[in-house]
């Protein structure tokens, strides 16, 4: 005969059954989020940091691709955001920073397959780059043309097509000017805001170079939208200005082209897709083509 045990097994395991996951959600909470008695008291054992770019260091410069001749045109294509950068989002898992690498690879493509010029990319991967990193890489490699490529984004699903975008000091618009001031929110990250730099370009010079730049630009954009009919299908209103300090300090022509709208579902589709993006390639690489060869016969001030 075995000795009867003062409390019954079966109520042990019942009482285990509620006790046990008591004790391991007390250790979790104490161990894991340092709550608990003598918690406040704790030193915390070590402090994260997370090295972020500072906006002032001047990033490796890519390598420039096409033909060896340092004399051909260079044109840089500035795939926006990335890295900790998403942009903005669309359906599902679908972010602004993929669809502009991919587009700039495209465009990267159709430009090296003319033969003609040489390209850059400020980045070929999932990198974060500050704005003025981006212009800066432009302006190391002594680029003749500029052009940063974006998705757009509206609360309205209607909202669609392409809009090419140069710089002005005043947006052209409400809608340009909200834009303008999402895009450029990527600077303030690193606790700079490096909008408030125009301040420093005052001379009559400077302000002349601009001037002939912005013509330039305004040019560069007509033949974005001239070109791209039949590939690309632009919104409605689709040349405009804005402060984006991604194009600010660039005394090259420059543009941003927001190729589409991620938040609509015929964009984001056609952004997605592979010929789609050739051909906003091929009309893209065209309008670049057609105006490298004006600038060079008609040189800045003739
Ligand atoms: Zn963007």
């Amino acid at each position: 005969m075995v000795k009867p045990w003062p409390i019954p097994a079966r109520t042990l395991a019942i009482a285990a059954l509620f006790v046990v996951p008591l004790l391991v959600l007390l250790v979790w909470a104490r161990v894991v989020l340092g709550i608990g008695p003598g918690a406040g008291a704790r030193v915390p054992a070590y402090v994260v940091r997370l090295a972020l770019p500072d906006g002032t260091r001047a990033v490796d410069l890519p390598p420039v691709l096409g033909p060896a001749d340092a004399s051909r045109p260079l044109v840089v294509i500035d795939a926006g955001h990335g890295g900790h950068d998403p942009g903005a989002s669309g359906e599902g898992s679908l972010r602004e920073k993929q669809l502009t690498l991919a587009l700039a690879l495209a465009l990267r493509d159709a430009l090296l397959a003319q033969g003609h010029v040489r390209v850059a990319l400020t980045r070929s991967d999932d990198r974060f780059l500050a704005l003025d990193e981006r212009s800066g890489i432009a302006r190391r490699l002594h680029a003749d043309l500029f052009l940063s490529i974006h998705a757009d984004s509206a609360p309205s699903a209607d909202a669609g097509g392409a809009t090419v975008y140069t710089l002005s000091d005043r947006g052209s618009d409400a809608v340009a000017d909200a834009l303008a001031q999402r895009e450029n929110r990527a600077d303030t990250i690193n606790g700079v805001n490096l909008a408030g730099q125009s301040g420093t370009v005052s001379s009559i010079l400077v302000d002349l170079s601009r001037r002939a730049m912005r013509g330039r630009s305004l040019r560069l954009a007509d033949l974005i939208l001239r070109e791209g009919q039949g590939a690309v299908r632009f919104h409605v209103d689709p040349r405009r200005e804005a402060a984006f300090v991604v194009l600010k300090s660039l005394d090259l022509p420059s543009a941003l082209l927001e190729a589409g709208y991620i938040s609509n579902a015929a964009d984001a589709r056609a952004m997605t897709d592979k010929a789609w993006r050739n051909g906003f390639a091929h009309a893209v690489a065209r309008a670049i083509a057609i105006f490298l060869a004006e600038q060079e016969s008609r040189p800045l001030g003739a």
